[in-house]
């Protein structure tokens, strides 16, 4: 039986593609970003997180850490993470829920039974199952093999991804995939590597490769004010996607700060600390620039309209 490894299983979401949609979040990620909002999938491993302000100091895990990796004071309690070896025993212990491993691995069958409860509802809505993370194409046979099953089941599927994967993995799932939800952040290599941690060669060229297949895409730019905003680079992006056989459309998602207190319960620092969310004149002046390239552009997955 295969396995794999995920954080998360989210029911009715409504935002990682068409309809409602239960989104399956595998752990692990080849990249880097700054702007994660999902900084518990990012490593392949299991993460310990802390929500100080459920923790009542009653000290129960620290009777249960076999590590002696935990202590208190009167601001809470504190992880020693190089002596924890995140056996998960001081979350089960904590009746709070203050503590919690993010990560386990998981076989084909049960996440596939968590998928099928609610079937009704996307056929109601025009939904079905999104695979997102993390990155879910670094765990190939996992996907493949959870794609097949979704097929056999007729539920719709989607494929949240950063693109960053051998293009013989894409040719492996593509055929099972009914939309990849894919992000593009940088048109330059260099810029790309220092925000993400990986140049972006193999992202453009298997986004290419999946337009001359035909293949839906929409692509996903998460705009970022003095990150990737600057004419520069939209104009390079817009270029680049307007060149494709099949110009994919673009959804631009606004920076926004959900997600940054998990970096506090990684006990990681977070490299934006003191970003804010762009202005919406920003937002629209990305807009007209990709809408420029010739592209069918969206925010937030809503039309854009050109003010005239
Ligand atoms: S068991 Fe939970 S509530 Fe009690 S001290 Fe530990 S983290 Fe805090
Ligand atoms: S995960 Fe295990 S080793 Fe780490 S702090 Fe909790 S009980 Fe201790």
């Amino acid at each position: 039986m295969i396995s794999g490894t995920i954080f998360d299983i989210k029911r009715f979401a409504i935002h990682d593609g068409p309809g409602v949609r239960t989104t399956v979040f595998f752990k692990g990620c080849p990249l880097n970003c700054w702007a994660c909002h999902n900084p518990e999938g990012q490593q392949v491993g299991s993460d310990l997180l802390i929500r100080d302000e459920r923790c009542s100091l009653c000290g129960d895990c620290l009777d249960m850490c076999p590590r002696d990796a935990i202590s208190q004071n009167g601001n809470g309690i504190q992880i020693d993470r190089l002596r924890c070896d995140l056996c998960g025993a001081c979350a089960d212990a904590c009746l709070r829920g203050a503590l919690e491993i993010a990560g386990k691995s998981v076989a084909v069958d049960d996440v596939v039974r968590q998928i099928e409860r609610d079937i009704v509802y996307y056929d109601e809505s025009g939904g079905g199952v999104t695979f997102s993370g993390g990155e879910p194409l670094a765990q190939p046979d996992f996907l493949l093999a959870l794609l097949t099953e979704c097929k056999q089941r007729d539920i719709s599927t989607v494929v949240d991804t950063s693109g960053y994967a051998p293009l013989t993995v894409v040719r492996s799932i593509v055929d099972l995939v009914d939309l990849f939800l894919y992000d593009l952040k940088l048109a330059d290599s260099n810029r790309h590597e220092e925000f993400t941690g990986v140049p972006n060669g193999t992202i453009l060229e298997n986004v290419s490769w999946l337009s001359e297949h035909g293949s839906r895409v929409t692509v996903r730019l998460p705009l970022i004010p003095d990150v990737n905003d600057d004419e520069e680079n939209l104009r390079a992006l817009g270029g680049f996607l307007s060149s494709l056989s099949r110009p994919h459309p673009i959804d631009i998602l606004p920076y926004h700060r959900t997600g940054v207190d998990k970096y506090a319960r990684l006990g990681r620092g977070y490299h934006l600390s003191t970003k804010q969310p762009p202005s919406e004149a920003r937002v629209a002046t990305a807009a007209q620039l990709l809408e420029q390239a010739g592209l069918n552009v969206t925010v937030r997955g809503e039309p854009y309209v050109l003010e005239q």
